[in-house]
């Protein structure tokens, strides 16, 4: 008789029914395609900017801004938030408006560009030890979801082929759909869970941005798994982490 292995064997507690996966920075390499194109976009409008008002050119920082400022979160509240860091409030604009002028649309929208053009390139790597961990939870039999802010979601795990390993997806296009509020509320995570049918409390969450763990702290889920790609634990620590890993398949085998 064959018996199923438990959640023990995933470093999981007891309990736990269910997985959502971020997806960037968690189960794929994005986080590094994001961060290049948020970086070629703000130097883009930063150095005009510059040019035109006589004030030095700072340039983005694409570890410190990025994790501060943009990682995790919806496209154009990233957009607000950096510009804002730096004191710059720019009109949100759409896709109606055709004045040329900077907006938060306008520079959300060729950061867009240029995520699309690099997914188009299949230039997206997926982290094997999460491929190796997702195996795992398929032995174990838990089903899961991926809960990401991307509205390109959908194409990247078509692209490297992890949607067939996730029953659920809830991303950026659906957000919108649905009205859900983005990381880090937990808005997302909580429809990830309900798209599973379990609770909160059964279910853990997987992430690697400040804002994402501070979502499933926030939303009351029955474990916080920080994921620490670019060092920094203590931070996801105290955003809610209930425990940090550098990569998913250390979680295997603990015993
Ligand atoms: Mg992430």
């Amino acid at each position: 008789m064959s018996e199923k292995p438990g959640v023990e064997t995933l470093g999981l507690p007891v309990g736990i029914k269910a997985c959502l996966f971020d997806l960037d920075g968690v189960l794929t390499q994005t986080a590094k395609v994001h961060a290049a194109a948020w970086k070629e976009t703000f130097d883009e409008f930063l150095r005009a900017r510059a040019e035109r008002t006589g004030e030095p050119f700072v340039p983005f920082d694409p570890v410190a801004d990025y994790d501060e400022y943009v990682d995790g979160m919806p496209r154009e509240d990233g957009t607000r938030t950096f510009l804002r860091s730096r004191g710059i409030d720019l009109p949100e604009g759409g896709p109606e408006d055709t004045s040329g002028a900077d907006t938060v649309y306008s520079v959300s929208m060729r950061k867009n560009e240029l995520v699309q053009r690099r997914i188009a390139e299949h230039d997206i790597d997926v982290f094997d030890g999460s491929v190796r961990y997702l195996k795992a939870v398929r032995a174990v039999g838990l089903p899961t979801a991926v809960v990401s802010s991307s509205a390109n979601c959908k194409d990247v795990i078509e692209v490297t082929g992890l949607v067939s390993y996730l029953d659920a997806r809830i991303d950026g296009t659906t957000a919108a759909q649905e009205h859900l509020a983005g990381k880090p509320a937990p808005d997302t995570f909580l429809a990830g869970a309900k798209a599973l049918g379990v609770q909160p409390s059964e279910a853990v969450v997987f992430e690697d941005a400040l804002a994402g763990v501070a979502a499933g702290h926030a939303g009351g889920f029955g474990f916080v798994v920080g994921v620490d790609r670019v060092g920094q634990a203590d931070g996801l620590r105290e955003h809610g982490a209930t425990v940090v890993v550098t990569d998913l398949a250390d979680l295997l085998d603990q015993k």
